[in-house]
């Protein structure tokens, strides 16, 4: 399935935020990475300037955000809910890694909307909210200081499903686009070079034929690493022509 739907499909859900910073927060992070089914249960303060400040340029997310007043209403019609929590619970689905649930949250995706659930800045999600989810995830931390800031979790798991909806592979602005880039030698050009070296290196004495030892090899095996360009090899030819002539064997090829 295109990984454009499957994102639109993830609805992020804020129970009961106290700070709209916050709020602003988890739309940018969702934003960035290509989500925008935002959804408030009961949010505290909402809409606030400062939710508008922390989301920057993602203050459309926040225009389009539904604001519900109870969990069940912000889950109605999903088919898979993931509950967030940095606590384990006695009662409870089965937690599980970010990785993993987000892999399996996108398999359900296919079948229809699904949801990441996040709790209140300082109680959480309540037990009962967990229980309305079909599966639970702890962002493993540092064990003595686990609990992150809301808009940080937001931004974990959303990152999370975009690497796990493009097969680990994303799309990255301006990729595979290297200024200045020349397109790559071909074996004719790179085996030309490498004659040209050994010319001048020879005439310059640097290099003695009689006893050859690893130099050549160690050269082949540093310009195939270096996966050379065309234009490189213009360069290091012209560089290598010009010692020719300074060393007075003039230019031969
Ligand atoms: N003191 C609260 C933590 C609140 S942080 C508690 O003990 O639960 C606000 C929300 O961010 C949490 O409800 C959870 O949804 C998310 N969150 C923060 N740290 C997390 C972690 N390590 N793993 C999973 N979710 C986390």
């Amino acid at each position: 399935m295109n990984p454009e739907v499957l994102l639109s499909r993830i609805r992020v859900v804020l129970c009961r935020p106290s700070h709209p910073g916050n709020i602003g927060a988890a739309a940018r992070a969702m934003k960035t990475m290509g989500l925008s089914d935002l959804r408030l249960v009961a949010p505290k303060q909402f809409p606030d300037p400062e939710a508008d400040t922390r989301a920057t340029g993602a203050v459309d997310v926040l225009q389009r955000a539904e604001i519900v007043a109870s969990l069940p209403e912000a889950l109605a019609g999903t088919v898979f809910a993931v509950a967030l929590s940095a606590r384990q619970r006695d009662l409870g689905p089965r937690v599980g890694s970010p990785r993993e649930t987000v892999a399996h949250l996108l398999e359900e995706a296919v079948h229809g909307e699904v949801a990441l659930v996040f709790g209140n800045e300082t109680v959480g999600l309540t037990n009962e909210e967990v229980l309305q989810c079909q599966a639970a995830v702890t962002i493993p931390t540092n064990p003595d200081f686990s609990s992150l800031n809301l808009g940080s979790a937001v931004q974990v798991l959303c990152y999370e499903c975009r690497m796990s909806a493009f097969a680990g592979r994303p799309p990255v602005a301006g990729q595979g686009v290297t200024p200045f880039a020349s397109p790559p030698a071909t074996h004719d050009e790179l085996e030309g070079l490498y004659g040209h070296f050994e010319a001048v290196m020879t005439e310059t004495g640097f290099y003695n034929p009689q006893q050859p030892g690893r130099l050549l090899p160690k050269l082949r095996r540093l310009f195939s690493r270096a996966r050379v360009e065309k234009d490189e090899i213009n360069i290091l030819r012209g560089i290598l022509a010009a010692t020719r002539q300074q060393t007075g064997h003039g230019r031969k090829d």
